[in-house]
């Protein structure tokens, strides 16, 4: 019998509302949050919902701002602060994916106002109490008490309109998140088996996304996948993968659910020598070795498999090996600059992982 390790449970994030329609149960979740004025955000994109939502909303909103863009810049922040001050609004909704939430949560931990999130994309920020910033072409990342939202509405219909692309990138970038989960050193027994069954929700619906986007089945199966890697992100320490994400998004402007989708099978595939029991339910959901099994899943669902697409040239690969080693963190196999540089190799040409 495998005994059970000391752990610690530090609980599961905000409260949460999962269906299908159920952003018609903004008006009462902001209600029981005892708010009355609520500032809805979103990107430009998606300006058409964020309206219908603040016409739905009525009294209760105090308007649109519709200026969320990647990377939570400091300078969109600054502006919608002052737009969120004016309304008059002691609450905000945030109607998107990872970069509408990042506003959220930019304005919450500036003015103390409470947040309802209603995630459009699988990247799962709503889940988390970090918060990444961008000033003078510097991320920055934290995690804070005051960046958690408090609710988060999950209404299936709205991810009807992803892209299959995104739908797919968005889709990875989740399971980076449970990957990094189940072997992260202050992992849990819940969140472990979040994160595997996670796994197993994506590995069922994105294959059928791609056939039939509109699948509804398909997509409630994404969403509950997304909460489930949200959850494990918010509950657990990253490493080897998201800091090197970090380092690429952060200093050489690559997107960021791409950037995820490349690099999982290489991190992933690198950790497996020294946690590949740790990975097992990764790579049962997906059948064979878990960054092969990565990679062989990525190529099937047609998503992007090299940083050399992204734009990146081997000079940056230069730079980016020694960023990501700068500062030290936990990682389950050890790594230098140059062990760094060959993963960053491998996933420039996208060569199939060994393991
Ligand atoms: P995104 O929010 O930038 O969305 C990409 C585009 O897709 C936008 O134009 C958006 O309007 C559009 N879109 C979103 N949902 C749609 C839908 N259902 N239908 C049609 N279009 C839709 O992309 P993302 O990958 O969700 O988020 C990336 C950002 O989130 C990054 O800045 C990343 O750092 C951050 N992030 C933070 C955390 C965290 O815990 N702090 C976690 C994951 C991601």
């Amino acid at each position: 019998m495998t005994s059970v390790q000391p752990f610690v449970f530090p609980g599961i994030g905000p409260r949460v509302v999962f269906g299908h329609g159920t952003i018609g149960q903004a008006a009462a979740e902001i209600g029981r949050l005892g708010r009355n004025k609520a500032l809805v955000l979103s990107t430009l994109q998606q300006t058409r919902d964020a309206d219908a939502l603040s016409a739905k909303l009525g009294k209760l909103s105090a308007g649109v701002f519709a200026g969320a863009t990647m990377h939570t810049p400091v300078e969109v922040t600054e502006t919608a602060v002052e737009a969120f001050r004016a309304s008059g609004a002691d609450c905000v909704v945030s109607l998107g994916g990872g970069s509408t939430t990042g506003l959220g949560k930019a304005i919450a931990t500036r003015t103390g106002a409470d947040q309802v999130v209603v995630p459009t994309t699988y990247a799962g920020s709503e889940m988390t109490n970090i918060l990444g910033e961008t000033m003078n072409g510097d991320k920055i990342t934290r995690r804070d008490p005051s960046i958690l939202p408090e609710t988060v509405i999950y209404d299936v219909d709205l991810t009807l309109t992803l892209p299959v692309g995104m739908t797919v990138t968005s889709g990875l970038n989740a399971i980076a998140h449970a990957a990094e989960a189940l072997y992260a050193p202050d992992r849990n027994p819940i969140l472990s088996m979040m994160a595997g069954e996670s796994v197993r929700a994506f590995a069922k619906a994105l294959p059928v996304l791609v056939a039939n986007p509109s699948d509804r089945d398909a997509r409630a199966s994404a969403l509950y996948g997304a909460w489930l890697a949200g959850a494990s992100l918010g509950g657990a320490s990253m490493a080897l993968h998201h800091k090197l994400c970090h380092t690429l998004g952060g200093s050489f402007d690559t997107p960021h659910a791409e950037t995820h989708a490349i690099l999982l099978p290489h991190t992933v595939g690198y950790n497996a020598t020294e946690a590949g029991d740790l990975l097992q339910p990764l790579a049962d959901a997906l059948g064979g070795a878990p960054g092969k099994a990565l990679h062989r899943f990525s190529a099937s669902l047609g998503a992007p498999t090299k940083l050399r697409d992204l734009g990146l040239t081997e000079a940056d690969l230069d730079r980016a090996a020694e960023m990501a080693v700068a500062r030290p963190y936990p990682n389950p196999r050890p790594f230098d600059r140059d062990s760094i540089r060959a993963l960053l190799q491998q996933a420039w040409e996208g060569q199939e992982p060994q393991l």
